[in-house]
């Protein structure tokens, strides 16, 4: 299979070509086309799998469409939460080159430095954001941030979210989405906290293990 088959929008099939990606990761084939077609996934899967780019193709795929039909003013329309500053950045990074030729924009927000950069960079407007939990929630109740426009939101490594404590917080970030969103939710194991913040935090979901 290759990402042509998968339906993506030419600038994607560009940017995936300059990254030296031929063929789809078993994950990137199977997640790509449920989430094209709009559904909720829970996706079993460990990093190095390319699993960010299982979610970050369709996500870029999906704005990018939009984004030529409408010419609104930048508006959060994509969030992608996870556990550490290091996965952040590093998620940041593949957006960024997979969104190359789309014209979309994201920014990487993360506790333990000082706030001011992060606010400007949302100020400017931004499509997507990658967020760990904590200074998410915190820019969210300093009024930065509003999820109003939002229709993608992906859980990144859920379990160790969990381990680290985020439960809380992960909470109150989903409380404060909108109800009529795309919900993708990925985790390298599957304990009972997880399977139970799946059914909550997912609708009508499909899921995927590799
Ligand atoms: P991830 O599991 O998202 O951390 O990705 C692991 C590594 O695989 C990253 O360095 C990606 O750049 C790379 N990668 C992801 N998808 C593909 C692909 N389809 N072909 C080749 N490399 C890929």
């Amino acid at each position: 299979m290759t990402f042509k088959e998968l339906g993506l929008a030419e600038p994607i099939l560009k940017a995936l070509e300059t990254e030296g990606y031929t063929n789809p990761t078993p994950i990137q084939q199977q997640a790509i086309p449920i989430l094209l077609k709009g559904k909720d996934l829970l996706g079993v899967a460990q990093t190095g799998t390319g699993k960010t780019a299982a979610f970050g193709i369709p996500i870029l795929h999906h704005l990018y469409e939009r984004i030529s039909l409408s010419q609104n003013k930048r508006k959060v329309k994509a969030l992608v939460v996870t556990p550490t500053r290091e996965l952040a950045i590093q998620i940041g990074e593949s957006f960024t080159a997979y969104g190359r030729h789309t014209g979309l924009k994201n920014t990487v927000i993360f506790g333990g430095v000082k706030q001011g950069k992060q606010v400007n960079a949302l100020r400017g407007g931004v499509d997507i954001i990658i967020a760990t939990p904590g200074r998410l929630l915190d820019l969210m109740n300093q009024g930065f941030i509003t999820f109003r426009d939002l229709e993608f939101v992906v859980l990144d490594e859920a379990d160790q979210m969990l381990d680290m404590g985020f439960i809380h917080d992960i909470k109150k970030i989903i409380a404060k989405l909108p109800p009529k969103r795309q919900s993708l939710f990925f985790s390298a194991t599957m304990p009972k906290s997880i399977v139970e913040l799946s059914r909550k935090m997912l609708g009508d979901f499909e899921r995927v293990t590799i």
